[in-house]
């Protein structure tokens, strides 16, 4: 059986602080504020996959008011929800993502970000799209005072996942 979960997310900009997206470090003058490393595009892949599975959000297992997720890594805690997720049965299957920001272009950095997401969900890296738009000037994007992320994740039943993938190898993991 598949399931399909919807993650959102957005932080704050402001001048001083890195700008992490998809576990990628943009170069911008501006960057997010926030109680891990503030990665509003991984941030919204968790909840997307933790909704799939119907398993509460975000905030739920990683509480801001928790010392020992400061500064967190969002792609490990990426790869936390994964192994949270095979204790259900489920593994995802894929992912399809938006971030909004005004500037800089992300252009073929995307790509990084979809590759790193694509790792920690175990995935092949054509099963995860990463795409950008700009707020065209309104609302916090488009003054550049934040940045938001959008995200959809299917999930299946690992029993299925074996039938169909009988043929390939098992996930790598990266060093
Ligand atoms: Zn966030």
């Amino acid at each position: 059986m598949n399931r399909v979960g919807l993650g959102t997310d957005r932080h704050r900009l402001a001048f001083g602080k890195k700008l992490i997206l998809g576990g990628v470090k943009v170069e911008s003058p501006k960057g997010a504020v926030g109680h891990s490393d503030a990665d509003a595009l991984t941030h919204a892949v968790i909840d997307a996959v933790l909704g799939a599975a119907g398993m509460g959000d975000i905030g739920h297992h990683f509480p801001d008011t928790d010392p020992q997720w400061k500064d967190a890594n969002s792609i490990e805690l990426l790869k936390k929800c994964v192994e949270l997720l095979k204790t259900t049965g489920y593994r995802p299957t894929n992912v399809d993502a938006v971030v909004h920001l005004e500037q800089p272009k992300l252009g073929r950095l995307k790509q990084e970000m979809a590759a790193n997401i694509a790792d920690a969900l175990q995935l092949p890296r054509h099963m995860v799209n990463v795409k950008a738009k700009t707020g065209e000037g309104l609302g916090p994007v488009g003054t550049g005072d934040a940045v938001e992320a959008l995200a959809v994740a299917s999930i299946e039943k690992m029993s299925t996942m074996v039938v169909r993938t009988s043929s390939t190898s098992l996930p790598v993991i990266k060093p």
